[in-house]
């Protein structure tokens, strides 16, 4: 019998960082029938799963959906490519595997928007029960959960000048830069990599569960709205292979097709602004107004350093040393190309009078050159930093642009619309340049390539980041969750106005977290498994906090 034709319990929508854990946990009790459905194809390409592959995958339009962004001032009138992860894995099987968790505060905060089943004590036991950590388990760490994780096998001269670097400024050097202590901090930054492979959400919690009778996963599968009956939500309508189809839900539709896409979906499907329907033509299902509203990014700015060839990685990304390096990898699952997209994260604040830090960097010991049009490392030796404020208030929106599904939405970043934005950025990248004049990380150092030394007043600072910043891939909050009416989802994830449909992905978070968003977008999908299967005040798998 064909998958259209069977009733299921839960049918979610995306394979992603979300979607996965989520079918992993519904589908751990064989009575109950979950579909997955995932737009993208299977992660069978081993650029997938060989870390260093990332650049040659973000190339390949299979895998990415190609999420444009509309021009506007803070992006110096650039449209921004906000490529996203289109396979099995969603965006965790494409992106840089730094693994952060954000601060335990942020999940405070949390819990004082949507209530203690959102607090640190509750996310930490989620993360101790997801996490199967190379440095062994701690309080809030996990040793043999799905999810592995290990730590950076690189310890240079320049890594280490890095740290010693921190350290000089007041940053604690930290072993596991993810304990919840929330303090200013530096180290060799965990990541979703084990014995050389790409941790995906897939690979750690689908692909283990694969063969279990109830749980069906069908890739190729684009949902284009959903089904309801009255208020209810029953299924899903899609196309496989052009064809319509359709997928019936007995219990819930579950949505994890990531921030850009569920808001559009949730649009399409007549939950959404009425204006914005109305001028589709699409009929108003509920009127929720925030649905695509309150879109958070991370705005980073990639600032480069020159540094002797020997001290970069740079020679090994390029050439015959590129190929024998893939070569060594696929030998050994070893070596330049088994390493995430960073090494090290320094957490900071960036004015003193702040409780905790407002500012990242992830750095790495090689240069990209941004003067050829196509993707390339410099051929001097170089080091790099990624910078961003952690919390950024401004706001954006994804609006689709019409009722057709295969229309991608207008998303608009509205990045630095307000002044504490703007100010941090100043604020967050002369910290950087602090960091890069200790020593003896200043001793290695011949000079400061991007943005360069003609960008020091606080306008030049400004247009620094106007240039040459970034969307840096961590969008949440279109479907925020919250006890007020006003929030698209209630504090169980539950769709407002509506029965029957949840949001589970990075949409639900109201405000960015303090760091990259592959953990946590893990861990909210996992507390949500917790509510679905045990309704609020369930711990994660009986972990104790
Ligand atoms: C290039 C890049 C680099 C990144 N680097 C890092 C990093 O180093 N560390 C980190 O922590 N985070 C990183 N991130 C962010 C992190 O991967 C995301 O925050 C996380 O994957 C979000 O999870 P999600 O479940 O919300 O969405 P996703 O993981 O994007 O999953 C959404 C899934 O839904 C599917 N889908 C969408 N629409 C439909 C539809 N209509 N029908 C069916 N399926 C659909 C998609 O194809 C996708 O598989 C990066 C992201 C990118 C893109």
């Amino acid at each position: 019998m064909s998958a259209a034709a069977i009733p299921f319990d839960y049918v979610i929508v995306g394979a992603g960082a979300a979607g996965c854990v989520m079918a992993n946990r519904l589908s751990a009790d064989p009575g109950t029938r979950v579909l997955l459905l995932e737009a993208g194809g299977r992660d069978r390409h081993p650029f997938i799963h060989m870390p260093k592959g990332i650049a040659k995958v973000m190339a390949d339009p299979a895998f990415i959906w190609p999420f444009m962004t509309q021009a506007e001032p803070a992006s110096n009138d650039v449209a921004e490519s906000w490529a996203r992860g289109r396979t099995l894995g969603g965006s965790s099987a494409v992106n840089g595997m730094v693994y952060v968790r954000g601060q335990a505060a942020d999940f405070q905060a949390l819990a004082d928007i949507a209530g203690d089943e959102w607090g640190w004590d509750r996310i930490g036991a989620a993360y101790k029960a997801m996490e199967g950590h190379e440095l062994g388990p701690a309080r809030t760490r996990g040793g043999d959960g799905p999810l592995r994780i290990s730590m950076p096998t690189i310890r240079t001269k320049l890594t280490e000048a890095v740290i010693s670097a921190g350290q000089a400024l007041g940053l604690e050097r930290r072993d596991d830069v993810n304990d919840p202590a929330d303090s200013q901090r530096i180290g060799y930054a965990p990541r979703t990599i084990w014995k050389g492979k790409r941790q995906s959400a897939a690979v750690a919690f689908l692909a283990p569960v694969r063969a279990r009778p109830n749980l069906t996963v069908l890739t190729g599968v684009a949902v284009d709205r959903i089904l309801f009956d009255k208020h209810r939500a029953v299924g899903v309508a899609a196309r496989k292979d052009g064809v319509a189809v359709t997928f019936k839900a007995l219990s819930e539709v579950i949505l994890a097709a990531g921030a850009l896409s569920t808001p559009a979906l949730l649009q399409r499907s007549g939950v959404g602004p009425a204006g914005l329907l109305r001028q589709h033509g699409i009929a108003v299902r509920h009127d929720s107004a925030e649905v695509g509203a309150n879109l958070r990014e991370h705005r980073g700015m990639v600032m480069q350093w020159r540094v002797k060839d020997h001290l970069s990685q740079n020679r090994d990304f390029q050439g015959l040393r590129l190929l024998a390096n893939t070569a060594r990898y696929y030998l050994t699952h070893d070596g330049p190309m088994a390493n995430a997209a960073y090494e090290i994260g320094a957490w900071f604040k960036s004015r003193p009078d702040l409780d905790r830090p407002d500012g990242q960097i992830l750095i790495a010991p090689f240069t990209f050159d941004y003067a050829r049009p196509t993707f390339r490392m410099e051929r001097q030796g170089g080091m790099n930093f990624c910078v961003y404020r952690l919390r950024p208030e401004s706001t954006g929106s994804v609006r689709i642009g019409s009722a057709d599904p295969g229309q991608l939405p207008a998303i608009m970043p509205n990045y630095s619309a307000l002044e504490s934005d703007r100010r941090a950025m100043g604020d967050i990248t002369r910290f950087a340049r602090r960091l890069a004049a200790q020593a003896p990380l200043a001793g290695l150092i011949e000079a400061e390539t991007r943005p360069g030394p003609d960008y020091q007043s606080d306008a030049e600072l400004a247009l620094a980041h106007r240039r040459y910043g970034y969307g840096s891939y961590h969008a949440c909050g279109t479907c925020r969750m919250g006890r007020d009416p006003a929030s698209v989802v209630d504090p169980e994830l539950r769709v407002r106005g509506v029965d029957g449909l949840r949001v589970v992905d990075s949409s639900v978070f109201p405000f960015m977290l303090s760091g990259n968003t592959n953990g946590p977008a893990m861990a909210v999908a996992w507390r949500a498994a917790d509510l679905i299967l045990n309704g609020p005040a369930a711990s994660s798998n009986g972990a104790t906090p």
